[in-house]
């Protein structure tokens, strides 16, 4: 496993190295302070997970972050300071995987870090998921290929998982506990914040109006469905 921290805080670097160091002995860990030099490295050493920091020297994390959205899906968990909910919806808008608030513990980074892995790297799918087939909107779930008006669709891991899971229980309203459990993990339960971020971010790349969904339904208070596209 290969690791980028961007960060400008060689304790922060330290920590986060030392707690892969422990649990991943074999990682490769390199970092770097700034922001520039990180999406360098992103984009040369294809990174199995980033680590960001949203206070660089050079550039806002946030700019980080969707220049590496721009060209890569590697799982990317934002460190920061800025703990308030605007900042934490956003990067998770901007498709950061997870963000951790300045100061964690280990455990708490590491029990982050497996669950990201975790999600990222669902392991291969039964071969009895048939593909999904409608006039608008086709999934493969062996090839993870999904395609709008027969233009492939990019997805992130997590967003792909999330599609998956409505898909397969199309019609059927599945609440947010539940969704967040089998996306996420258990630990994300009380965490809708990234349930309903998740959400928009697929009604963006999916419907042809996401302010008046169409495929993913919500049922207020309760959850989502997927809805079949009409043929029409
Ligand atoms: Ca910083």
């Amino acid at each position: 496993m290969k690791v980028l921290i961007i960060e400008d805080s060689p304790d922060i670097v330290e920590t986060i190295s030392l707690c892969f160091e422990l649990r991943w002995p074999e990682a490769k860990v390199i970092s770097t302070p700034e922001g520039s030099k990180g999406l360098t490295l992103a984009e040369t050493e294809s990174p199995d997970i980033i680590i960001l920091d949203l206070g660089l020297p050079d550039m806002d994390g946030f700019e980080v972050l969707k220049d590496i959205r721009s060209f890569s899906n590697v799982p990317i968990i934002i460190v920061t300071v800025r703990g308030d909910e605007m900042d934490r919806v956003r990067g998770l808008e901007l498709g950061a995987d997870d963000y951790i608030v300045k100061p964690f513990s280990h455990i708490e980074l590491l029990a982050r870090i497996k669950a990201v892995l975790r999600r990222t790297h669902m392991p291969e799918l039964r071969a009895e998921e048939k593909p999904f087939h409608s006039p608008k909107l086709t999934i493969d779930f062996a090839t993870r290929t999904v395609t709008v008006n027969g233009q492939p669709v990019r997805l992130t891991p997590t967003e792909y998982n999330l599609l998956r899971y409505l898909v397969l229980n199309e019609g059927n309203v599945l609440t947010r506990r539940a969704l967040l459990e089998k996306v996420w993990g258990e630990e994300y339960t009380d965490s809708p914040d990234y349930l309903k971020v998740y959400i928009q971010r697929l009604r963006n790349k999916l419907e042809k109006d996401p302010a008046n969904p169409q495929l993913l339904i919500s049922e207020r208070g309760i959850g989502y469905m997927f809805v079949r596209p009409p043929s029409a």
